[in-house]
Parts: structure tokens; sequence; C-alpha cells
């Protein structure tokens, strides 16, 4: 069998356009480790939003950003040892995340902990620029995208799975603002790099994307 390892492989795409299950299916068949950037950006959100810390540049954010220490384990990620993987994912955090992340001293802050995490093994990293500016040199750099309308209706399903209560209007409206908020920002807009291969994935099953993936990662590597 083909080794994957050593593999640095960026999946980037706007919200709910299926990244992070894809990447994590990836992982397990790859046996290469994976890396959800967006559980770093949604992690110290859901921190400085608790402590009402506003979303802009200042001397605020400064000490705060500096005082702070983000860590990741196996699947969780820690803020001052405190793991808040399990409050991270809720609409409260969606509201707010991309105006955090669209600040540049937070990105920075984020930045050499998310390169740390491809070692020997390789990486499959998923975020909005993971093959832009993280990861400019990967091996692989996928782009997925997918209709608004379909991302919102997985991310509704997702939500509701999980007890939350909204509607289909209120996860669609969402996921527009996301959109807008992430790829009009000034530092690392959510945009393909040159050189990623783009995915639409309205109409496919995970299962379908996976195997596509695969394919091309197979290709890569044995070119
Ligand atoms: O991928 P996920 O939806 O969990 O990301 C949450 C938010 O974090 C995104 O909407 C975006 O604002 C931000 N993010 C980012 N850069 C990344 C990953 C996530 O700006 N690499």
């Amino acid at each position: 069998m083909t080794s994957f390892m050593g593999m640095l492989i960026t999946i980037d795409g706007p919200a709910g356009s299926g990244k992070s299950t894809v990447s994590r299916k990836l992982s397990e068949k790859l046996g290469i480790p994976f890396l959800d950037t967006g559980a770093l950006y949604r992690a110290l959100a859901f921190f400085l939003h608790r402590k009402n810390v506003p979303s802009m540049e200042g001397p605020v954010l400064d000490a705060e950003l500096a005082a702070v220490t983000v860590k990741l384990k196996t699947s969780a990620v820690l803020v001052n040892g405190e793991d808040v993987t399990q409050f991270i994912r809720s609409p409260r955090v969606d509201a707010v995340v991309s105006a955090y992340a669209a600040l540049p001293s937070l990105r920075r802050k984020l930045l050499d902990l998310q390169r740390d995490q491809a070692g020997e093994l390789g990486l499959i990293a998923d975020g909005r620029d993971m093959g832009t500016v993280v990861f400019p040199w990967a091996t692989l750099k996928i782009f997925l995208t997918a209709s608004q309308e379909e991302r919102a209706l997985r991310r509704w399903k997702e939500l509701r799975e999980r007890g939350e209560s909204c509607t289909l209007e209120e996860v669609l409206e969402e996921v527009r603002r996301r959109d807008r908020i992430d790829s009009e920002r000034e530092v690392a807009p959510l945009r393909a790099a040159p050189d990623a291969v783009i995915l639409d994935t309205d109409g496919l099953s995970i299962e379908e994307v996976v195997q596509r993936l695969l394919d091309m990662i197979a290709a890569r590597r044995n070119t």
C-alpha cells in the first residue's frame, strides 16, 4: 500500500462546505493527523466574547491575547487550560466568531500554533486560509464549495441533531453573513489558492466527496 505519511493537504472552503467531516474521514483513511482550525478561532472567540472583550483591535485585545494560552489536545481545544470544546459549536459562537477572526492580531496569535501541527506524519488542515496563508507550500490544496442553500441545510440538520432550535431561514442568513465577513476581510480572506483544486459538492454525498479526494491524493502521491 502507498504510504501517505508526510503529505500536507489543505482543505479550505466556506461554512457548511463539509470540510471538517471530509477531513476527519480522510484522516482516518490515510493515517494522517487532522487539524480543524475553525475550532481554534471558535475557542478564542468564545473565550473573548464571554469576557466581553469587543471584537476590535486595541490595547484591551492586545493584553488579552498576550495573556491567553490556546492548546490543542486530541479532539479538544483548551483555553487557559479549560476544555472549551463543548461550547464552541453553538449558534452564539457562530454569531461572533467571524468578527474576531477578521482581526489581524488574533490571526497572528494562531499562526505558529497551526504551523506547529505539521509534523513528520503530515497533516490535513481545514479552514479558510490554509492553502493561501498558513501552508502555502502544501502538497495538495483543495477548495470545497457548495451553494449557500445546500450549506445552510446541512448546518441546520447538524444543529437540530444537537438539539438546538433554529429555523432554516435563520441558519441561511447566518451562513450568508459569515460568508460575507470571511470573504471581505482584509487579512487572509476566504479564497481558493491559485493552485487549489476546486470541488463543488452540491448534490454529492460525503462518501462521494471523500472518494474523489482520495483519488486526487493518490494521483498526487504518484507524481
Ligand atoms: O470552519 P468553521 O465554520 O468552524 O470556522 C468558524 C469561523 O472561524 C469561520 O467562519 C471564520 O470566520 C473563522 N476561521 C478563519 N480561518 C480559519 C478557520 C476558521 O477565519 N482558518
